[in-house]
């Protein structure tokens, strides 16, 4: 049961093939039986997936229509959830029950969709391993002495292993796209305000944005529909109906104009990374699609401005961890400042403390317009460099990611080292596009991703371009060996 897609497994639960309590519990046991390997979740929520399924049983014997009724999926743990722990990855939440749901994991509730857990991440979203979690690492199920990405690598990983068929993500410079491609999946960023953010523990409020991970384009389209909508309580959310986004799938990609951004193939990416992404370019050329290579000119610039802003912004909102009205508050401190300081640092760990460092220090008087103003500039002409893209082609494909799943450790010593693997992923978030990974082959016996990026609300696109590369190529289906 474990191997059907989500379209098929709600095709079995409206055909009464089995109950929504029969395909829960198979879930559940396999996860319950493949965690203690790999770490995907945090938390299992067994009983309470229990009863959501016989609720959604019910809601399928009086003929609900919804696809996702009853359909079991996993919840990265930054989205609050009422009445279950919601940890962000941290100690400093460690304890921190939420008293609602955010808006996307009401959307599903709302589509009656189950809860099977939560799933690891990196600490608040910061890293692109999955090794910053207070929780341990998540080992990668295609290969277990390496990481699965970051930082929903939890996520990638419970979609990978098969211990759901769907996960919610969540991407600020490449945390949907670049664990889906180590772990050889499909990924999907939306368009900036597609996604409400609210009640989803913020990050980097310009740039993060909810999404979704499943093993294929039309399961991805499928999870979106649910997850999107106007919620006037993220008031960088767009106001626009959402169309249907399995309607589009199946479209022909005739004169379908595809640029390749001479960036993308340089210095740093693995040699065979780029032969699979060149073969899998082939395949759409097959189907009517026309190559043009384009220029991205600023592109290098996407790293060093995206680590000026993303950790002044995450400056600014984790302030409000202070061991005062919620999340891990230190033991007997002696004073408010001694209960500011101790709570703060044995709450957060290392990476996140570096971050906020660089982020006050970018905002600080008299450098703010050196650093935070300068960055942000930088980031219009990112933006730019797009927008004229975008009078030649309709989508930009390239690598999601510049090496393959890398063993633990490996990039322990050096932050440098482990930012440069957003090096293709980071621009789309500084330009507010839509992105997404699909898999496109092996190297070394690990999943190597494919990115396509899309004209703001584009979404549609890339997911019928994304559909039709896999009816047309079968890498999505393959899974980890040695996992039946
Ligand atoms: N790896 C990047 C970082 O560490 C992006 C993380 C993310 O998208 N949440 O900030």
């Amino acid at each position: 049961m474990h191997k059907l897609s989500i379209a098929e497994l709600s095709r079995n639960l409206k055909n009464k093939v089995f109950s929504s309590v029969e395909a829960t519990r198979h879930f559940l046991e396999r996860s319950k039986k493949l965690n203690p390997e790999f770490n995907a979740y945090i938390t299992l929520t067994e009983e309470q997936a229990l009863a959501e399924a016989a609720e959604a049983d019910k809601r399928l014997a009086a003929g609900d229509d919804n696809v996702l009724c009853g359909v079991p999926i996993a919840h990265k743990d930054i989205f609050c959830t009422n009445g279950v722990r919601t940890s962000c990855g941290s100690r400093m939440l460690d304890n921190f029950i939420p008293p609602y749901d955010a808006t996307v994991v009401a959307n599903y509730r709302a589509a009656g969709a189950v809860m099977l857990g939560k799933t690891n991440m990196d600490e608040f979203a910061m890293g692109s391993s999955n090794e910053t979690s207070w929780y341990g690492k998540v080992r990668n199920p295609w290969a277990p002495n390496c990481v699965p990405g970051g930082s929903s690598g939890g996520s990638a990983a419970v979609v990978a292993a098969m211990m759901a068929p769907g996960a919610t993500a969540t991407d600020t410079g490449g945390s949907i796209r670049q664990p889906a491609a180590l772990c050889g999946i499909t990924g999907l960023k939306p368009t900036y305000g597609r996604v409400s953010r609210w009640g989803m523990i913020a990050f980097a409020s310009s740039l993060d944005q909810g999404g979704v991970m499943a093993r294929s384009a039309e399961d991805a389209a499928i999870l979106l529909n649910a997850m999107a909508s106007y919620d006037s309580k993220d008031s960088t959310c767009i106001n626009e109906p959402v169309p249907d986004y399995t309607a589009t799938l199946h479209n022909k990609l005739e004169g379908l104009r595809i640029g390749l951004p001479e960036e993308y193939f340089g210095e740093g990416l693995h040699p065979e990374i780029q032969a699979a992404v060149e073969d899998a370019i082939k395949i759409l050329e097959k189907r009517g699609a026309s190559i043009k290579k384009i220029s991205l000119p600023h592109s290098h610039l996407a790293v060093p401005a995206y680590y000026v802003i993303a950790p002044a912004e995450c400056s600014a909102n984790l302030s409000r961890f202070d061991g005062v009205r919620y999340g891990h508050r230190c033991e007997d401190p002696k004073d408010l400042m001694d209960l500011f300081k101790r709570s703060r640092g044995e709450g957060f760990g290392e990476e996140v403390k570096r971050r906020i460092l660089v982020g006050t220090y970018a905002l600080s008087a008299g450098y703010y317009d050196a650093y935070y103003r300068k960055a942000q500039q930088v980031r219009r002409l990112i933006k730019q460099d797009f927008d004229e893209a975008f009078n030649d082609v309709d989508v930009i494909l390239g690598p999601t990611a510049p090496t393959p799943a890398f063993e633990f450790g490996a990039k322990g010593n050096d932050p440098v080292a482990m930012y440069l693997e957003d090096i293709y992923t980071i621009a789309t978030n500084l330009a507010g596009l839509p992105g997404m990974s699909i898999p496109c082959g092996l190297v070394d016996n690990k999943p190597v991703g494919l990115q396509l990026i899309g004209q703001a609300w584009d979404e549609a696109r890339l997911l019928n371009v994304a559909n039709e590369f896999q009816h047309h190529s079968d890498f999505h289906t393959w899974t980890p060996g040695g996992l039946a």
